[in-house]
C-alpha cells in the first residue's frame, strides 16, 4: 500500500495520522484532495457501521485505499449511552458543551460512573475491509475539569489517572486514548 486517502476533513486529525505512520512511507491524503466528495451521513446504528460506510464511499470515489474513524462514549449506567449518538447527544447541530451539560444532568445522583470511549477505524480498499477498535474505560466526573482536547474530555477521568482527557497534555493522551489504541492496531497491520 503506498498511499492511503482519510476520509476526514480534519486538519487535527489528518496531521495526527501523518504523523503516525511517517515511519512507513505511506502518503496519506485525505478529503480536502478531492473537494468533490460529499459529507457522508454518519446514520448507521453503530460504530462499524458508520466508519464503514465513510470508507467505503471514500474508496469508491477517488479508487485509492481509504481510511476513517468513528468514536463514541458509552457510560455504563445509561446503557451504552450517548454511544454512536455522542455528536448529537442533546440534538442536531449542538457544541460540545451542550452535550456534556446534558450527559452531566443524565448523570446526577448516579453511583455507578463506569463509562468507556470507543473508537472503530475502518480501511477499505476494493473488496477488502478491515476495522480497528480503540477503547479507554474511566468514569464520568460530576463537574467539569480543564480545557484541553474537546467533546466530553473535561468530565472523562481516564483509568489509573488523576486529570480529566482535558487536563492531561495531548501527547499522554494520545497514548493511551480509543483513538490512539485503534491506530496503534492499524500501524500494526499496515507494517506487517
Ligand atoms: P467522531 O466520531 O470523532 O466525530 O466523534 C463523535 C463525538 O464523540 C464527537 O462529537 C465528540 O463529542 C465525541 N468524541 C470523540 N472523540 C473524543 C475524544 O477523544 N474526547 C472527547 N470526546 C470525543
Amino acid at each position: 500500500m503506498r498511499n492511503i486517502v482519510l476520509a476526514s476533513r480534519n486538519k487535527n486529525k489528518i496531521g495526527e495520522m501523518r504523523q503516525l505512520v511517517s515511519h512507513l512511507g505511506i502518503e496519506i491524503l485525505s478529503a480536502l484532495d478531492f473537494p468533490d466528495l460529499k459529507e457522508v451521513e454518519e446514520d448507521l446504528p453503530t460504530l462499524e457501521g458508520n466508519a464503514l460506510k465513510k470508507a467505503r464511499y471514500v474508496n469508491q470515489n477517488t479508487g485509492i485505499p481509504a481510511l476513517s474513524d468513528d468514536t463514541g462514549l458509552e457510560v455504563d449506567t445509561l446503557n451504552g449511552a450517548p454511544g454512536v449518538y455522542s455528536a448529537r447527544y442533546a440534538g442536531e447541530k449542538v457544541t460540545y458543551q451542550d452535550n456534556v451539560l446534558k450527559l452531566l444532568t443524565e448523570m446526577k445522583g448516579k453511583s455507578d460512573r463506569c463509562a468507556q470511549f470507543r473508537t472503530v477505524v475502518a480501511l477499505v480498499d476494493g473488496d477488502k475491509e478491515f476495522t480497528f477498535e480503540g477503547i479507554c474505560k474511566g468514569e464520568i466526573i460530576s463537574e467539569q475539569r480543564g480545557n484541553k482536547g474537546f467533546g466530553y474530555d473535561p468530565v472523562f477521568l481516564p483509568a489509573g489517572f488523576e486529570q480529566t482527557f482535558a487536563e492531561l497534555d495531548p501527547e499522554t493522551k494520545n497514548s493511551i486514548s480509543h483513538r490512539g489504541r485503534a491506530i496503534q492496531k492499524l500501524i500494526a497491520f499496515l507494517g506487517k
